[in-house]
């Protein structure tokens, strides 16, 4: 395979440096809007266009003579798919009719007959799919709506030479053998491909888009197009996130799991109604033209592992050029529902602080556009998503909105990070996708708007504690998957960064996002990175809080005073007290306790806990009123605190003799414990 041409290097470092000149800044109407050089669209048009073309870095050879410096054609990702569709949406508007070329290029060595493809869409074709059986048709509070069912056909599938392999398609499910789930198939190949090898395959399709409450969908005149074409599964080569044998990763599509696929090339053509709005992955190669009453857009997108789009005729559209030390030049387009329209500023904002300390953070931001979508209000299930250089804001419901509108774009542009360029796999391993982007999101919020999370709260939610690196769909209760992908992988992560400092989860963080870019890491090359950078194994905190669902639960279990002793006199009697404290979960080091007198004296000790229990031995001039665990809740992985505290049994008449104190320090104990 040959690699991007030298001609495509110096198109993309024009259309590169007339994005940083900012051509055509300020707010723009759709049509139009879209503006690439035309001369510049045509050579990448022409590349893309050819399945020959797609690059392998492997088989780079020189262009010109070695002895004369030229730009290198760099390929960032390995490129195993390469997709050209030209999709139009129907009159309707609730429905796509497509064509899809797809180049496989087999990654691994041995042998493959059949390929796998995702049809997403399926999972909205009937009560009976897995995804509606297991959300019980609702995601994150959005409910189907009536009649809001969805499909895709595959109305013709042959190879480049015409052969038909219609006959040739078998539906499985190898999560949950539900024969009513249509969402992933497998096509069995005329002959077989060896590794190193390419397939090209031509497929024609249909999707009945469904009313969108999960992600995509129609709602009025907008339409949201994730996860709307037959989509590969991945192949992982051996040693690809630590798997022995090669083969196909297969899974169907799940009420709580996201995605996981392949790095490659994607050009799209869409056609919509003269008066509708497209913004998409990746970057226009032309401007927007009429033809035959219907408005058409091509897009291009490379090293990105998804294509999404959304259209409508409402959409305010603006656009700024951007570009920072680590972000080196990139159109931030804004597809705004008009009732947002005055918010746009607030979006730009959030997108350039995203973009500016995210890319300081985890690497720069390689692609040359992002576009903010916001779906109108009865659209929010499709909002609050992320695609690459494409996510969407959530629903447009006020015209005045919270900090939740930055945290949104925060948290979805966090995703171009993590889901984005690691490419996790999210049936698998969703953490190191939400845990890693909510992370990132706490941080910057917290940097750029003031706004901390409450780790204490969000611990206490914690109540059923499991594996990070479970399947999705094997949380129980289906609530479970969010407490624990989101918050408990999260503040597993601030937990370690409590242990090793800020500086060191940093270079924890930079060392992880750069090194793995689109190599798809698992969480044990996470564990990897952060043995490396603090130079000590982390096998028994990672088995503990990682691969199972360990929480550390203290307790103190006793209060024994003992009766004064007195040496010389009232004055100088001493209370010994011994307190019984445990550790009822999983090891945890260095524990604070706090000891609380009845004259109102505190002091706190550690507790090394490497026993299961122990007994601490205090001696004072008062007797001990309390003993609290963990009284700050610096403990984010402890959830259960209700046994962290407790008051001393004290005899009436010791109390007497401090009533005064005890009854203050009594209301003030009390009233700050927090659970
Ligand atoms: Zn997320």
């Amino acid at each position: 395979m040959k690699p991007l041409s030298l001609r495509y290097v110096i198109v993309f470092a024009a259309l590169s440096a007339l994005t940083l000149l900012g051509v055509g800044i300020g707010a723009l109407s759709g049509y139009g809007a879209e503006h690439s050089p035309a001369v510049l669209t045509a050579a990448v048009q022409k590349e893309a266009k050819s399945p020959a073309a797609l690059p392998k870095p492997k088989a780079v050879q020189p262009v010109l003579p070695e002895s004369t410096p030229l730009p290198v054609s760099e390929a960032l990702s390995q490129r195993v798919v390469e997709y050209h569709i030209d999709v139009q949406l129907l009159p309707d508007t609730t429905s796509l009719r497509a064509s899809e070329t797809v180049t496989w290029t087999h990654p691994g060595l041995k042998p493959v007959q059949e390929l796998y493809f995702h049809l997403y869409p399926n999972a909205f074709a009937s009560e009976d799919t897995t995804f509606m059986k297991e959300s019980g048709g609702e995601l994150r509070g959005d409910a189907m709506p009536a009649n809001g069912f969805g499909s895709m056909t595959l109305t013709d599938l042959r190879t480049t030479e015409g052969v038909s392999l219609m006959q040739r398609l078998q539906y499985v499910q190898p999560d949950d053998g539900n024969v009513n789930d249509k969402t992933l198939v497998k096509v069995h190949l005329p002959q077989p491909v060896n590794g190193g090898e390419s397939v090209t395959l031509k497929v024609q399709f249909e999707v009945k888009l469904p009313k969108i409450f999960a992600r995509m969908g129609s709602a009025g005149n907008f339409v949201m197009a994730g996860q709307w074409f037959p989509k590969l599964s991945v192949y992982e080569p051996a040693g690809t996130r630590g798997v022995q044998e090669e083969g196909w990763n297969l899974h169907q599509y799940h009420g709580t799991s996201e995605f996981y696929s392949d790095f490659g090339i994607y050009n799209v053509t869409i056609s919509v109604p003269p008066n509708y709005i497209v913004g998409a992955s990746g970057f226009p190669v032309k401007s927007a033209k009429l033809k035959q009453d219907q408005k058409v857009y091509q897009f291009y997108a490379d090293d990105v592992h998804d294509f999404a789009w959304a259209a409508s005729p409402d959409f305010v559209v603006a656009e700024e050029a951007f570009s920072t030390d680590h972000v080196p030049g990139v159109r931030i387009k804004l597809y705004l529902d008009p009732l947002h329209k005055h918010l746009q500023e607030r979006y730009f904002q959030a997108t350039k602080a995203a973009l500016t300390n995210f890319s300081k953070w985890y690497g720069p931001y390689p692609y040359s556009t992002l576009s903010i979508v916001v779906p109108p209000k009865e659209g929010n299930g499709a909002g609050g998503m992320e695609y690459p250089t494409l996510v969407t804001a959530f629903g447009a419901a006020e015209a005045s909105p919270g900090t939740s509108l930055e945290r949104t774009v925060i948290h979805e542009i966090g995703h171009q990070y993590f889901y984005g360029m690691l490419a996790s796999n999210e049936f698998e391993e969703a953490w190191l996708d939400e845990s890693f982007t909510s992370y990132a999101e706490d941080r910057l919020m917290e940097q750029e708007y003031g706004v901390s999370s409450n780790h204490v709260l969000q611990a206490s939610l914690v109540t059923s504690s499991q594996p990070l690196d479970l399947e999705t769909w094997k949380y129980t209760p289906a609530d479970s998957y969010a407490r624990n992908v989101y918050i408990r992988g999260k503040l597993v992560l601030k937990d370690i960064e409590q242990q090793v400092g800020t500086k060191t989860m940093d270079a924890i963080m930079a060392a992880y996002t750069r090194k793995f870019r689109f190599r798809h890491p698992s969480t044990a090359d996470f564990q990897k990175i952060v043995e490396k950078v603090t130079k000590k194994s982390w096998q028994a905190y990672f088995d503990q809080y990682v691969y199972s669902g360990g929480s550390p639960d203290f307790s103190i279990d006793h209060i024994k005073i003992s009766d004064p002793k007195k040496e010389g006199g009232d004055d100088n009697a001493r209370y010994e007290s011994s307190v019984a404290v445990s550790n009822k979960g999983n090891q945890y080091g260095d524990v604070p306790i706090k000891f609380t007198f009845l004259d109102g004296y505190t002091v706190q000790q550690f507790w090394n806990g490497t026993e299961k229990e122990t007994t601490f031995q205090l001696a004072y001039k008062a007797p001990l009123l309390s003993a609290e665990i963990d009284p700050e809740h610096s403990i984010l992985l402890e959830s259960k605190h209700l046994n962290n505290f407790r008051l001393a049994e004290l005899e009436r008449k010791t109390l007497s003799r401090w009533t005064l104190s005890a009854t203050k320090l009594l209301e003030t104990l009390l009233g700050t414990l927090v659970w």
